[in-house]
């Protein structure tokens, strides 16, 4: 399972049963190195795993440093984003685009390893085209 949303949530599913390992938390792939230097730090204050890289605020982070390169301010949501890719916008695109290689990565690393099986994607990036 890969749940996502301001974080990156996953679980391993054997047999019906959620398996959580010695510690409780195992199958966390969230949290699994696939880079360095993410655009936001993870909840576990780390800037190299995926949920630095692709959760929503990996996207609107992105988003937002496109603008502030050119002096854009302010904060939004990752929905708005959503919406201002829609409305066209080339930098929600391009962030968007970025947050979704980063998730592919992820996700082909964890699939390779444990065959996971998506069951919720949240929202959006199938309907941009990306
Ligand atoms: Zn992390």
């Amino acid at each position: 399972m890969v749940f996502i949303t301001s974080g990156i949530g996953t679980g391993v599913v054997f047999d019906g049963q959620i398996y959580r390992g010695k510690g409780g938390v195992a199958g966390e792939f969230g949290h699994m190195t696939i880079g360095s230097n993410a655009p936001i730090e993870c909840a576990a204050g780390s800037k190299d795993c995926w949920e630095a890289f692709a959760s929503e605020r990996a996207a609107v982070a992105r988003y937002m440093n496109l603008l502030e390169k050119q002096n854009g301010t302010g904060k939004i949501t990752f929905s708005q984003l959503i919406d201002i890719a829609l409305q066209g916008d080339e930098k929600a695109k391009i962030a968007l685009k970025e947050t979704a290689y980063s998730y592919e990565s992820g996700y082909l690393t964890s699939y390779k390893v444990f065959h996971l099986k998506l069951l919720l994607y949240r929202e959006i990036l199938s309907g941009l085209g990306i």
